[in-house]
């Protein structure tokens, strides 16, 4: 049975880091939904089947991401 969804924890989107950019070794706080109540705390090299690719580069949700000016 393949893991359909695995990938590590420095790439998923519920990585709670304040790193935009997270590596290996950062240390944070999985706020996946279903996980979130376990207070994970979880590594860049940590990962699981919940994985979810973060969107900051394809224009997501992403704290980093610009507003739209409104001129
Ligand atoms: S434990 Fe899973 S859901 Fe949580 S940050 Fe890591 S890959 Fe994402």
């Amino acid at each position: 049975m393949a893991d359909k969804n695995w990938g590590h924890c420095k790439g998923c989107r519920y990585f709670g880091t304040h790193h935009p950019n997270p590596g290996d070794t950062d240390v944070a706080r999985c706020m996946e939904p279903d996980l979130q109540p376990f207070d994970l705390q979880v590594s860049g090299t940590s990962g699981c089947n919940e994985f979810e690719a973060r969107t900051g580069m394809a224009g997501g949700v992403s704290a980093e991401e610009p507003a739209p000016s409104m001129h």
